[in-house]
């Protein structure tokens, strides 16, 4: 797994903390908060925070036991690999998009800049003040930085990468699943053909039974009846 890959998304989405956490519900499922919180030195109440932030996003999950002199809820967490890669896919997504879009808007408009106080301006706001800066009024010059239009280019180009490293980890993982269940599903079958083979073969031994009884019922009447007829 690119859990490296995971971790850094994570953390961009999360928060520094994320990491630490991460590897310390990698390692254990269902681990108690109290320990979490012991082992990322902070409270109880931060490390809830940190797990709430989590939560939300999904990526974590919760089972809670009650104690039951004292009344309270003790909650144990575990990290979801598979929504966490989901998560992970709509943050690629979403930030390539954004990316998309301000790469478009780069080649199809002009923007200004004011080299003194270097702000940048649309084509349309540079016309109001007749291209001269605002706060300077210093003329405006047109900012047709190429490299920042190839920084971007080279930027969704990595996290295109990225996003299939995550694709292919999530269609292997479905495969997985859909071959475990594959077995499972096998496996149900045989135990339940074997159990139909067991009550196949009691009913034919029971149905034996019954005409051995009944022959020899018959010849029981057979006998009493040519006993009857002797006399
Ligand atoms: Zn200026």
């Amino acid at each position: 797994m690119h859990i490296n890959l995971i971790k850094k998304i994570i953390e961009e989405a999360i928060g520094k903390q994320a990491i630490e956490l991460i590897e310390i519900l990698l390692k254990k499922r269902n681990v108690n908060e109290f320990i979490i919180a012991k082992k990322l030195k902070l409270t109880i109440n931060q490390t809830r925070n940190l797990l709430y932030k989590f939560s939300e996003k999904g990526v974590i999950s919760f089972t809670r036991k009650k104690d039951k002199k004292k009344g309270w809820y003790t909650y144990f967490w575990t990290f979801e690999v598979d929504k966490a890669l989901l998560f992970v896919k709509n943050c690629l997504m979403k930030e390539i998009e954004y990316l998309k879009n301000t790469l478009k808007s780069r080649e199809n408009k002009s923007f200004y800049i004011c080299k003194n106080c270097n702000i940048e301006l649309t084509e349309e706001n540079a016309l109001l003040t007749d291209f001269s800066c605002k706060e300077c009024g210093e003329i405006l010059s047109l900012n047709a930085d190429k490299k920042l239009i190839e920084e971007i280019t080279r930027k969704i180009n990595k996290l295109e990468q990225q996003l299939n490293i995550i694709d292919e980890e999530m269609g292997r993982r479905e495969k997985e699943t859909g071959k475990k269940m594959e077995r499972d599903i096998k496996k149900k079958k045989t135990e339940k053909s074997k159990k139909l083979r067991k009550a196949r073969l009691k009913r034919r031994r029971e149905a034996k039974k019954i005409i051995k009884e009944k022959d020899a019922r018959k010849k029981g009447k057979k006998i009493k009846k040519a006993e009857k007829n002797k006399k």
